[in-house]
């Protein structure tokens, strides 16, 4: 640490993101909820040399083509939209200019939203999920931190179901909800349906999981006129062309291409299920997932397991709080990566001495 660190800041514990390996070896990597999918061919087409030139000049600042491409697919008013550099700068925005109150999440959650109450001074209250790992709604109630709630959960992959959402919201009409919703295209249920009648609700999407976008830094919040009007004060006061010229474009196609998104999620889906199934047959505990990945805890410890894996070119995500430790996070890949996960597995608890389950 040098000594030109800000004092309020040196006890910052930054994010710590999943491994990105370099390519020498050959992994398979489900560990950061990437899409096994390439960008749409759409997305791929428009990234032409053409544009590579453009790059001269600067990006449009309203974002105008893609946010009516998103306003057209979420089905509210462009004006309603605003374009973050990933969902994680819109957070960002949200933790900065929303939270005077503070801010209050779940113990087992999104862990940059931590971060961010250090970076901006916001004081944290965290709530305690249910022993079950569900959300208690009603824990909310009476507090005046803007809450923070990632729907479906991560690391969990939980959902909660929208009327919990609107319940939440109704709670306290003048306490603002931003609803994080990374993973809602793989089986939760969007609160943007609930913005008609909710001032008090920010969502907050991404092109990283469900539109294979992760490296095109794209996320988008989804707000009343008003509230999202403040959102793009804020972000022309920080950084007013935070989207570039490629990423603006790529998030346009891929929101336009509806056939290859919908293709990618079922497949996703289908995967995730016919895991969750295998790994149970093995004796493993898997949570109800409505997201691109399975929180799974199985005979062998989470870091144990984890370890396994990686020897055998797999990588996994494993998080050491005591709630979390027995478990791992998997994303979903292919039906091939799929398969080479449980063949790992396989060889795994039969060195270890586990039998293969009673099926
Ligand atoms: C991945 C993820 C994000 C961040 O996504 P980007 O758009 O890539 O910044 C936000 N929230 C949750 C819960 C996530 O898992």
């Amino acid at each position: 640490m040098s000594r030109f660190l800000n004092r309020s800041l040196k006890a910052l514990t930054p994010y710590v993101p999943g491994e990105q390996p370099r390519g020498e070896e050959r992994l398979i990597k489900l560990n950061t909820n990437e899409s096994p999918f390439p960008p749409s061919p759409l997305v791929l087409d428009a990234l032409s040399r053409a544009e590579a030139e453009k790059l001269r000049l600067y990006p449009d600042p309203t974002c105008r083509a893609a946010a009516e491409a998103i306003a057209r697919e979420v089905g509210v008013s462009p004006a309603q939209v605003v374009l973050g550099n990933g969902s994680d700068e819109l957070l960002a925005f949200a933790f900065h200019g929303f939270c005077e109150n503070g801010a209050a999440f779940a113990d087992i959650t999104y862990g940059f939203y931590r971060v961010f109450c250090e970076m901006f001074h916001v004081k944290a209250c965290v709530v305690p999920l249910r022993e079950d790992y569900s959300v208690r709604v009603e824990d909310y109630a009476g507090r005046r931190e803007t809450v923070f709630l990632a729907n479906p959960n991560a690391p969990t992959g939980l959902s909660l179901p929208l009327s919990a959402v609107r319940a939440l919201l109704m709670q306290d009409k003048n306490r603002l909800v931003v609803v994080d919703e990374a993973y809602v295209d793989f089986g939760g249920e969007s609160a943007v349906a609930l913005l008609p009648e909710c001032e008090n609700l920010l969502v907050v999407r991404t092109f990283s999981k469900s539109r294979s976008l992760a490296g095109a830094r794209v996320g988008f919040a989804v707000a009343s006129e008003a509230l999202a009007a403040d959102l793009n004060a804020l972000r022309f006061s920080f950084n007013p062309y935070n989207i570039n010229r490629l990423s603006l474009l790529a998030a346009e196609y891929a929101m336009r291409d509806r056939a290859y998104f919908a293709r990618c999620r079922d497949a996703i889906i289908e995967n995730r299920e016919w895991t969750r199934q295998q790994l149970q047959e093995r004796g493993f505990t898997v949570l109800e997932s409505k997201a691109n990945f399975l929180f799974a805890k199985g005979p062998l410890g989470g870091q144990e397991y984890l370890t396994a894996l990686r020897a055998r070119g797999i990588l996994v995500r494993w998080f050491s709080a005591p709630r979390t430790r027995d478990f791992v996070r998997v994303s979903i890949g292919t039906r091939t990566d799929m398969e080479a996960l449980i063949r790992a597995t396989d060889e795994i608890l039969r060195e270890a001495g586990h039998e293969k389950g009673n099926n």
